[in-house]
C-alpha cells in the first residue's frame, strides 16, 4: 500500500457534509489546473504536511464527537490505492464517510463507491468551456462518467457548480442544473465566484457574479428541477 499523503485539515466543521459534524482532510495532488483554484498549494502530487497514523489516532479521540470525515483537496481519488485502505480504516471507527470530487476519475470512484456514504461533486462548466477553465481536454468526460457512476449507487449527493462568469454563463447554468436533473440528481447547490486577490474589482464584473443569484425566473426554473438548491453568494 502507498502511504496516503495529507496536505491539510480542518478538524470541525458544519458545512462540508450535510446535517452532520465533520471533519475534512486534504489530500495532495490534483489532475486538473482550475484557474480559479482556492488550493494551489495541494496541486503538486508530493509530500503531505500530516502525519497519517497521527491523524488517525486523532479522529480515534474524536468518536463520539465528530460524526463524519469528509475527503477533499486536491482530487483525492488520485491517491485512491491508500485512500482505498485509509477510507476503509476511517470508517471502521464508525464515521461516516465523505468524499468532494472534481469527477476526474470515475473507475477510482466506482473502486471507493461502497465506502463513501456522500459526496459533493464539481460540475465546472459546460463542455465548450470545461478544458478551458480546467487546462485539461478529458476532465469534461471524466466528470460526466463519474455523475453516472455514483448516480447507479442511489446513494446522496450534491452536485455544485462555481458561477465564475469568465467561465459560465447564465445559459450555462441553465443547462448544466437540466443535464443534473436529467442524470437523477436531487441536490444542486450554485456557488458565487469569490475572487481570492485583493484588487479592486470592476463593477461589471461584479455585476456579472451577482448575475447568477439576482435572476429570479432563473431561481425558479432551476429550483424547481430539484428536492434541493444551494444558492451560496
Ligand atoms: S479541482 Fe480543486 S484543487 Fe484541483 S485545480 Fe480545481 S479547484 Fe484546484
Amino acid at each position: 500500500m502507498n502511504t496516503i499523503q495529507i496536505g491539510g485539515l480542518v478538524s470541525f466543521t458544519t458545512i462540508d457534509y450535510p446535517g452532520k459534524l465533520a471533519a475534512v482532510l486534504f489530500l495532495v495532488g490534483c489532475p486538473i489546473r482550475c484557474a480559479y483554484c482556492s488550493n494551489p498549494h495541494l496541486i503538486p502530487v508530493g509530500a503531505g504536511e500530516y502525519d497519517p497514523d497521527k491523524v488517525l489516532e486523532w479522529l480515534r479521540s474524536r468518536v463520539g464527537k465528530l460524526e463524519a470525515v469528509v475527503f477533499s483537496g486536491g482530487e483525492a481519488l488520485m491517491q485512491a490505492d491508500a485512500l482505498f485502505d485509509y477510507m476503509r480504516r476511517v470508517r471502521e471507527m464508525g464515521f461516516a464517510i465523505g468524499l468532494h470530487t472534481n469527477g476526474f476519475y470515475p473507475e477510482n470512484l466506482a473502486r471507493c463507491a461502497d465506502l463513501i456514504d456522500w459526496v459533493g461533486i464539481d460540475y465546472k462548466a459546460t463542455k465548450t468551456n470545461y478544458e478551458k477553465l480546467t487546462g485539461v481536454n478529458i476532465a469534461y468526460d471524466h466528470m460526466l462518467k463519474s455523475l453516472d457512476v455514483w448516480a447507479n449507487t442511489g446513494k446522496p449527493a450534491e452536485v455544485r457548480v462555481t458561477c465564475d462568469p469568465r467561465f459560465v454563463s447564465v445559459a450555462d447554468l441553465r443547462e448544466i442544473a437540466m443535464d443534473v436533473a436529467s442524470r437523477g440528481f436531487k441536490n444542486f447547490a450554485v456557488q458565487k465566484y469569490i475572487p481570492h486577490f485583493e484588487e479592486p474589482e470592476n463593477p461589471t464584473t461584479a455585476q456579472m457574479r451577482n448575475a447568477f443569484f439576482a435572476d429570479k425566473e432563473l431561481r425558479a426554473e432551476i429550483d424547481s428541477l430539484f428536492e434541493t438548491v444551494a444558492w451560496r453568494e
